[in-house]
Parts: C-alpha cells; sequence; structure tokens
C-alpha cells in the first residue's frame, strides 16, 4: 500500500515528489514514457530563477530528479498507469500490468505536443517532420537546407531560433500576423536575418509522401485564399499542447479542452486526489509554476493524508 502515488516528472511532478519525499511520505512517481516532461526537450532554460546565465532543459530535470531520489523518493521508471479506479479509497492503479493501491494520488501527467491533424504530418512524422528542434534539429537531412516552423507562440520562436544553428533559412509560418510570443522571443525572431517569417498562412499538406520524405510545404493564405508551395527539407510543428489526461475522462472534472478543474487548491472533485502542472493549467504554462503548483499538490496531500489519519 503506498501513502501516495504521483504520475508524472516535469516540472510539477518532480518538486511535488521533492516535497512528499521530505514529508516521509515516500512517494512513488510514475515517470510515464517521458521522463522529465517536456523540458528535457527545450534548449535553455533562460527564466527559471536560480541560474542567471540560463540552464539546459535537460539538466534542469536531471537536477530535480536527483533532488526528489536523495529525500526518498522511488522512481517507476518508463512505466505508464493503464487505468485508474478512483471509485473508492485506496485507489487503485493499474502500472505496465501491476496493480498498485494508493492512499493518494498526484496527477501531473503534463501535456504532449498539438498536431497538425494533416495525414502527411501523420505519415512523414520522424521522415522531416517532427515536434522538437533540440531533439531532432541536427540530423544531417536538415544541414544548410531551408527549414518550416509552423506556430506563433513561444515555442515556435524558440525552435526557430535554435534551427539558425543548422539551417540555411528558417521560414516562420503563422496563421495570424502577430506573434503570441513573449516581447524578448518576438524581438529576437524578428530581428534574425536567417529567420523569414510569412504571416496569416496554414500549412494545408507537408509534401512529399510519394517520396516518404519532406520536400516541401503547401500553404493558404488565409487572407487571400491563394495556394502556394514552399521546398523544405523539414518540418518543425511548435503550436501548442493538448493536456494528458483521457484517463480520467469522466471521473476528474476536466473543461472541454480536457485541462483538469481544481476544486479548492489543488484538490480535485474526487477526495484524496490532487492535481498540479501543464494538465491543468492552461493560463500561467512555465516551468517555474509548475514547480509551484506541484509543491501545493504535495502540501495539500500532505495535509489531507494528516486530517484522514494517515
Ligand atoms: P502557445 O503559446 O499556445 O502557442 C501556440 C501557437 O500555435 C499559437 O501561435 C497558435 O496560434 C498556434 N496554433 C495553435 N493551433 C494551431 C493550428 N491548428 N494551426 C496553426 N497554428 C496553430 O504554445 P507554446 O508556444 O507551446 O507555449 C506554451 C506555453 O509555454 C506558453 O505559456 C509559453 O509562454 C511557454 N513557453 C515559454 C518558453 C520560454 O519562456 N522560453 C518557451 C516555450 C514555451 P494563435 O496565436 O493564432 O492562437
Amino acid at each position: 500500500m503506498e501513502k501516495i502515488v504521483i504520475i508524472g516528472t516535469g516540472c510539477a511532478g518532480l518538486t511535488a515528489a521533492i516535497y512528499a519525499a521530505r514529508s516521509n511520505l515516500s512517494p512513488l512517481v510514475v515517470t510515464g514514457t517521458m521522463p522529465g516532461g517536456l523540458l528535457t526537450t527545450t534548449s535553455t532554460v533562460e527564466n527559471f530563477p536560480g541560474f542567471p546565465e540560463g540552464i539546459d532543459g535537460y539538466e534542469l530535470m536531471a537536477r530535480m530528479q536527483k533532488q526528489a531520489l536523495r529525500f526518498g523518493a522511488r522512481l517507476f521508471t518508463m512505466q505508464t498507469v493503464e487505468s485508474v479506479d478512483l471509485s473508492r479509497r485506496p485507489f487503485t492503479l493499474a502500472i505496465d500490468g501491476e496493480s498498485v493501491q494508493t492512499r493518494a494520488l498526484i496527477i501531473a501527467s503534463g501535456a504532449s505536443h498539438r498536431h497538425l491533424g494533416l495525414e502527411s504530418e501523420h505519415l512523414l512524422e520522424k521522415k522531416g517532420v517532427t515536434f522538437c528542434a533540440t531533439c531532432d534539429g541536427a540530423w544531417p537531412m536538415f544541414r544548410q537546407q531551408p527549414l518550416v516552423v509552423v506556430g506563433g507562440g513561444d515555442s515556435a520562436c524558440e525552435e526557430a531560433l535554435y534551427l539558425t544553428r543548422f539551417a540555411s533559412v528558417v521560414y516562420l509560418v503563422h496563421r495570424r500576423e502577430s506573434l503570441r510570443a513573449s516581447r524578448i522571443m518576438v524581438e529576437r525572431v524578428l530581428q534574425h536575418s536567417q529567420i523569414k517569417p510569412i504571416w496569416s498562412s496554414t500549412v494545408t499538406e507537408i509534401l512529399d509522401v510519394k517520396h516518404d520524405k519532406v520536400t516541401g510545404v503547401r500553404l493558404k493564405n488565409a487572407k487571400t485564399g491563394e495556394e502556394t508551395t514552399l521546398a523544405c527539407a523539414g518540418v518543425f510543428v511548435a503550436i501548442g499542447h493538448v493536456p494528458n489526461t483521457q484517463l480520467f475522462k469522466g471521473i476528474i472534472d476536466m473543461d472541454e479542452n480536457g485541462y483538469i478543474i481544481p476544486k479548492k487548491g489543488s484538490a480535485t472533485n474526487v477526495p484524496g486526489v490532487f492535481v498540479a502542472g501543464d494538465c491543468s493549467d492552461h493560463v500561467y504554462r512555465q516551468a517555474v509554476t509548475a514547480a509551484g503548483l506541484g509543491c501545493a499538490a504535495a502540501i495539500d496531500a500532505e495535509r489531507f493524508l494528516a486530517n484522514e489519519g494517515d
């Protein structure tokens, strides 16, 4: 019988693990298939307090994990929660075929990359279509080639800037006429000689499925309806995220986009189940806010268990 299980090892999950471990709850932390979460795929994190020179995203998450382990958190590495029974306490979780019972649960399952939803995007994934410049940008097939980044947020700007190291030119394709990214990122992107924004345009097809590799994109101008083709060797999709909450549909209250709605603090509608990070926060979505929410969830869970006499 576990006192507390934490689902997720992004900033929220690992911070919850540090706090729960320091409260002697010996948390069991299920990493999922992406230990460290999305931040491990980022290059330099410049806005996490305490690192004035910035810190590599992977390194930051490795440090958080080390800190959690130091205080007694236990990791279920590369394991995923397949199903949950939250109808009674202790809760029952099926984790890679194993049944685990727990008195409290923190959901910090994060979010995944949103896809454009094109068939060609799916068929050419890893053949020139990718969702992570830091992971895939250095591939030889992208060197000194024109590349396309889709999106207008901080992620798209970060991807575009990173790719200038390898590409001959980076086209930033955005569906509107202005970027929603933070001002510092917008300035960097718009001032960069290797980044060419293409405004008011959507990608309607990625070419060329017949050749089993990316050779270009078909674009549609949202204002004129005009369709054009742009040659490129890679497409980096950076159009936001969808919360990883499918497992809890119909059990935990969530909004129409699948973000979990906390009731009070980090508590959900199911007593004993708490939530933290990008699976419930669609407003701030920062590493530091996720860490703060993870801390809050661990404190709420600890108080809940103490009140229950557990
Ligand atoms: P985001 O801010 O939600 O931006 C998503 C972008 O993709 C928007 O520009 C959106 O267009 C566009 N988009 C959405 N669906 C689309 C579709 N189907 N087709 C074409 N375009 C589509 O997501 P994000 O950039 O991943 O950032 C998420 C959060 O993480 C933000 O809070 C951001 O500040 C944070 N973040 C911070 C940093 C940093 O500080 N260095 C780095 C990365 C991310 P519209 O603008 O028209 O809606």
